[in-house]
């Protein structure tokens, strides 16, 4: 599933191959996503799109600006992508959405499962339904120590479902939350309201690091961003405890573990992690 690295990198990637250009056209060939393709989509034509900050993103939502404060909104689900191809490129068959620009060149919307959207607003953005309720950008100012410790108090929650809840913090998926409350270390399942201002300060700055460090390596992805194949995958940094069941922990000699808390599966080490 694509995450939040991914969605930053993607929009970075299409961003100069839409900056002061204009979408000519869209053809939508299956709109039957998570949410039908607005309908406003198929009807627009000869936008010109700024040539700066026109491709922005909030939390995995790609928000493309029109011209009198309309946005396209694009989520790439579980498995979307979007990518910049020639006209001359054969169309896959699950290239369901494909967006003409004025520089001749397609962005094309990809997505085998359909998950994802592609939705169109004039509403002012932060108060459109999919965003009005989400919690600050993990990378921002917003998301501070202070912060995070007032959204635990009192919380009886695990803290592992604790960070993934959007309205906590946006961005910190399955296997972000794991390595960081490792690097942490701080136990999944431990109650959100009992663990330490220090622990929770620490937590909030290993959410940071491990995002930020699966978006640097992002941006090494680019330059074959316009390639067929060039959908931005997986980021492989090395993963301490995801996907490492059984595996020996690299800062002890425990094997770590995996546990289903919040109908996920939770990797941790259970010596690091208290
Ligand atoms: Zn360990």
């Amino acid at each position: 599933m694509p995450e939040l690295p991914e969605v930053e990198t993607t929009c970075q990637g299409i961003s100069p191959h839409l900056s002061g250009r204009k979408i000519t056209s869209i053809d939508v060939r299956n709109g039957s996503l998570r949410w039908p393709v607005s309908d406003e989509i198929y009807h627009l034509k000869n936008l010109p799109l700024a040539s700066e900050g026109c491709v922005s993103r909030r939390a995995k939502y790609i928000l493309i600006q029109l011209p009198k404060s309309q946005h396209i909104i694009i989520h790439l689900g579980m498995s979307g992508s979007l990518r910049i191809s020639s006209p001359d490129e054969e169309l896959k068959k699950h290239d369901h959405v494909i967006f003409h620009l004025s520089s001749g060149l397609q962005m094309r919307y990809h997505d085998p499962r359909r998950f994802g959207c592609v939705l169109w607003t004039d509403q002012k953005i932060s108060q459109h339904p999919l965003m009005s309720k989400l919690g600050p950008e993990p990378l921002t100012d917003d998301f501070s120590a202070e912060y995070l410790i007032e959204k635990s108090k009192l919380r009886k929650k695990a803290i592992k479902p604790h960070i993934m809840d959007n309205h906590i913090v946006v961005g910190a998926g399955n296997i972000y939350a794991c390595e960081a409350l490792f690097m942490a270390g701080i136990h999944p399942k431990r109650e959100a309201g009992k663990i330490s201002n220090p622990r929770l300060s620490k937590l909030r700055d290993t959410i940071r690091e491990v995002l930020q460090r699966s978006i640097d390596q992002g941006g090494t992805t680019l330059k074959d961003f316009i390639q067929s194949d060039g959908q931005p995958g997986y980021f492989k940094q090395q993963l301490n405890v995801y996907d490492r069941e059984g595996k020996q922990c690299r800062k002890c000699d425990s094997s770590i573990k995996r546990i289903i808390l919040g109908q996920r599966s939770t990797f941790y080490c259970p010596k690091c992690q208290k």
